[in-house]
């Protein structure tokens, strides 16, 4: 089968290969064919060493696609159902997914799935990423790593919502709680960026505003929602205009480095809350006062993937989307093949796209 592989962290391209196969569908494994797959910045974060994993391993963590075989004692799906692939499947033991009613932030799931090669390559082992490998036409996944949803949704929308979307929108609605009538900034507008803008509408914010270096997505933002677009030397201007100079209820920082999650935190008012959903380096260090911590009344805090429950967020962002309130199909800023996933890296890298899909 086809797949994209990463032979070393620090390869800039991907090796497309057509020699790949999988093991068989073990007891509470599925396998799934996969459908469509979202390019995510966290593929090119693995690609460069930002986030730890496995080589050689099939990137990809962003998919949909059809279960096409199951094994002893799965109950959940069955083959033939359409599924959305949850990269970080809940453990359904550890205090996480038990005491603490957060099953999102289990590492236990995703901890297994990451260290077992399910794909092989001339009888050698080849890992995914994180466990999973959406970058290959088939793939196999804990039965909690798969989310059921109806079969007339179409797979390039399905696959969005399996990282970028459930991250930006979930942190507006589940972590940050966005209120109505409130301000937000958000700090760049690639795809997860975009989803807080939408989630942030959805909420009913009543001024949303864009940042980024890239001035053609300042107008794609504001297509999604944002009142006001702006790079970033202009903020303190729309800043003074809306806010009186105060800051804004909600920072979101879309990026995942230092000096723009500081940003984030600059930019929300006293009592105000900034929170982070790029995903950044081990080493990239956020310097905040002792003083200003306390005397600010700020809140500083994380958001991963979504902070909700998947299996409850997935179906929920499809109805959003059913009822016209979501924008998915407007994410997709360009369709492909596998064969052209480096030319995608690389749009990703200049930054020129918003959500770039591949359909086998
Ligand atoms: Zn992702
Ligand atoms: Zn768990």
């Amino acid at each position: 089968m086809l797949a994209a592989v990463l032979r070393q962290v620090g390869d800039d391209n991907l090796d497309v290969v057509d020699n790949l196969e999988i093991v068989e569908p073990g007891p509470g494994q599925v396998q799934v064919k996969i459908e469509a797959t979202g390019l995510c910045h966290s593929d090119l974060s693995m690609m460069t060493g930002v986030i730890p994993g496995l080589t050689p391993a099939v990137l990809g963590h962003e998919g949909a696609g059809i279960v096409e075989a199951v094994g002893e004692g799965v109950t959940r799906v069955e083959e033939g159902d359409h599924v959305i692939v949850d990269w970080s499947p809940p453990c359904g033991t550890c205090s996480y997914c038990g005491d603490f009613g957060a099953a999102h932030l289990c590492t236990d799931g995703l901890g297994s799935i990451a260290v077992t090669a399910n794909f092989l390559e001339g009888g050698s082992p080849v890992f995914g990423f994180g466990g999973n490998g959406t970058f290959a036409e088939h793939m196999i996944l804990l039965e909690a790593g798969v989310i059921k949803i109806d079969d007339d949704i179409p797979f390039e929308i399905a696959s969005l919502i399996g990282c970028g979307v459930m991250t930006g929108v979930g942190a507006a609605l589940n972590k940050a709680k966005v209120q109505p009538g409130s301000s937000v900034v958000v700090f760049g507008c690639g795809g997860v960026g975009i989803a807080a803008i939408q989630g942030a509408r959805i909420a009913g914010a009543a001024e949303i505003v864009a940042v980024d270096l890239n001035e053609g997505k300042l107008e794609t933002a504001k297509g999604f929602g944002a009142s006001h677009a702006v790079t970033p030397d202009q903020l303190d201007a729309v800043k003074a205009e809306l806010t009186g100079g105060e800051g804004f209820d909600y920072a979101f920082e879309a990026i995942g480095k230092s000096a723009t999650m500081r940003a984030a935190w600059d930019a929300v008012r006293r009592g105000g809350t900034a929170c982070i959903i790029g995903a950044g380096a081990v080493d990239d260090f956020v310097t905040l006062s002792a003083f200003e911590i306390f005397s600010t009344d700020k809140s500083f805090i994380g958001s991963y993937y979504g902070s909700g429950d998947n299996s409850y967020w997935f179906p929920r962002l499809l109805r959003l989307w059913k009822a016209g309130r979501l924008d998915l199909e407007g994410m997709i800023s360009r369709r492909m093949k596998i064969d052209e996933i480096n030319d995608g890296l690389a749009a990703m890298r200049a930054g020129d796209v918003v959500r770039q899909v591949i359909t086998f």
